[in-house]
């Protein structure tokens, strides 16, 4: 097991604003204390995924799942908990000791940043044959050509790959990189004749970049000569097509600023669309939208627009993403583009005006495919039907279909309780889904007056931490999974170092909830509320010694008698003392 000093990783966490890390996979909005959003780690269409900056952390209602900052790290981005401390240690500018680390870690650590390292250098070996050399003037035409200045291609981080075979891979191994991981990064091929060469050769080079901005991957544009127009380098551990949009690393900041993405099929409609001031822009690369894209769309925000190409194969892309789009509970829209091809011919030929002007216009695309359909199978009586029992089942698992319903009514010409009553009974043919995350870890079972006495220590510290620390503590001898923490808690330490040491789920997932939860008491109520908490949680102990006092006096034990009286008593002081709100009397009086 490495071992990064407990000190080392409380100050990278201290420095790191969880709420930006957070922000770069989720879509946040303030509410209260708290910033929330949908959760990346399950399937929502409300948002019950909660940062709490003030605690460093963040905890979902949905799924249960919380932490602090490294452990979001891991579980988004499948990081080790070294890995993750490591990279925000770096933004952080907190130097951290390797020579702790096992060998495997060093290793897989060494690994993952050599992939990234060589897909760096060629990105940079492209961009100076690109800018610096004679062989990248036809390139440098090409972009003047189709009006992409040259600090938009510098941001997109745009090059060349020369002619020639082994160009690049001669390049990267005088760097020191090794063939295989010139290879293993998918930069070199092997022919049948064993001879090794450069995956790209003789194209303009587009840089696939991961959310984070680091290059996983290359496309390549074919300027003349036979081939492929486009030839991106293979998937690699880094690079999987389907889960990559391409432009997201610079389309973040706008897609929040915006509140929507645009979704279009290219990477030049990506740069001309960043360049005429549509940052939220992104796209797929060569392929169709599919689940893993949605999720990460869905995480920044539900309005996405679809800004597909005019042609058979683009109408056909957006039609077949509709399914995709209801399963995620998002109502896209569809824009047509007037008199273009395709979103970067409409800005280059007629402006930004035209395509703020065509966005104005967008349709639902549930609405769009519905008038496709239509169009297609004619309008008679039996072609509605058709159409309506083509997009039932999609009606059914739609989350607004009482709107939906009627625009589709309207559309087909047909009642609309019509329409109600064949999606009533589509409905019920439909198996039922159930799926509860969460619910099957054990451990301790929360307590709603233990999970408020955490809460009132966590977020009203200063005004009861003193009541709980005069409290007896066998008090919460039924609780002794968060007796611990309490204990901890009472100290002063911040609860974002607490967490990661819990080892029961149940402590983990309550105090985590407890930390997210934003209003329970305010600061005038907290003091009493937790006296009465610990009344209340004192309350079945002396239950039970009542019980006990009971059987004692019905064996004939005639001391009993008298403690019995004595716990009466006591019983009755307490509720003057707590009338008379005698703190100190009720503590005393509480102990077991
Ligand atoms: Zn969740």
């Amino acid at each position: 097991m490495a071992r990064i000093p407990r000190e080392v990783v409380d100050a990278v966490r201290d420095r790191t604003e969880i709420a930006e890390v957070v922000g770069r996979h989720v879509g946040l909005k303030k509410r209260g204390h708290n910033l929330v959003g949908l959760c990346p780690f399950h399937q929502e269409k409300t948002p019950s995924f909660n940062v709490i900056p003030d605690k460093d952390m963040f905890f979902c209602f949905g799924c249960q799942l919380g932490g602090d900052v490294f452990k979001f790290l891991m579980q988004i981005e499948g990081l080790s908990f070294v890995e993750a401390v490591k990279e925000l240690a770096e933004a952080a500018g907190i130097p951290i000791e390797e020579r702790e680390l096992s060998a495997a870690e060093l290793s897989a650590i060494r690994e993952r940043a050599t992939l990234f390292d060589v897909l760096a250098a060629a990105g940079a070996f492209f961009e100076s044959c690109l800018w610096t050399r004679a062989e990248g003037k036809p390139a440098r035409d090409y972009l003047e050509r189709r009006a992409l200045q040259a600090e938009t291609a510098r941001v997109g981080g745009l090059g060349w790959a020369p002619g020639g075979w082994t160009r690049l891979i001669d390049h990267l191994h005088a760097e020191g990189f090794s063939p295989a991981q010139v290879a293993e990064a998918g930069l070199a091929r092997t022919a049948e004749s064993g001879r090794v060469y450069d995956t790209l050769r003789e194209r303009l080079v587009i840089p696939i970049r991961d959310a984070r901005g680091q290059i996983i991957a290359f496309g390549g544009r074919l300027l003349e000569g036979d081939g492929p127009k486009y030839l991106n380098t293979p998937e690699t551990r880094l690079y999987q097509k389907k889960k990559v949009l391409y432009g997201l690393d610079m389309a973040r900041g706008p897609i929040q600023k915006t509140g929507r993405v645009l979704v279009v099929e290219g990477y030049f409609d990506v740069l001309s669309l960043h360049q005429a001031g549509f940052g939220e822009t992104v796209a797929t690369c060569g392929t169709s939208l599919t689940t893993e894209h949605l999720e990460r769309i869905r995480r920044l925000t539900q309005d996405v627009v679809l800004l597909m190409d005019a042609d058979e194969a683009g109408l056909k892309a957006a039609e077949r993403s509709l399914p995709l789009f209801v399963a995620a509970g998002v109502q896209p829209w569809r824009v047509s583009l007037p008199g273009a091809k395709d979103p970067d011919e409409l800005v280059r030929t007629a402006g930004p005006e035209a395509l703020t002007a065509a966005l104005e216009e967008r349709d639902p695309l549930f609405d769009w495919v519905v008038q496709r359909k239509l169009d297609a199978f004619g309008a008679s009586t039996m072609s509605r039907d058709r159409v309506l029992d083509e997009v039932l089942p999609l009606m059914a698992e739609h989350n607004d279909p009482a709107d939906l319903t009627r625009r589709i009514a309207s559309r087909l010409g047909v009642h609309e309780a019509s329409v109600l009553e064949r999606l009533r009974k589509t409905r019920a043919g439909a198996k039922p889904t159930s799926k509860r995350p969460g619910s099957t870890q054990a451990g301790w079972r929360p307590h709603r007056d233990v999970n408020h006495l955490l809460w009132l220590l966590v977020h009203r510290y200063d005004v009861v931490a003193d009541i709980i620390a005069r409290a007896d503590p066998r008090l919460l001898s039924d609780h002794a999974a968060v007796q611990p923490v309490i204990a901890r808690l009472l100290t002063g330490e911040p609860v974002a170092g607490i967490l990661p040491d819990l080892t029961d789920p149940g402590v983990q997932r309550a105090l985590s909830a407890v930390v997210a939860r934003d209003r329970l008491y305010n600061g005038a109520e907290a003091r009493q509320a937790a006296l009465d908490i610990l009344v209340r949680i004192a309350r079945p102990l002396r239950a039970a010694r009542h019980a006990e006092l009971g059987r004692s006096i019905a064996a004939g034990n005639t001391k009993a008698i008298a403690d019995k009286q004595r716990l009466l008593k006591e019983e009755r002081d307490l509720e003057i003392a707590l009338r008379a709100k005698k703190l100190d009397l009720v503590l005393t009086l509480l102990q077991p």
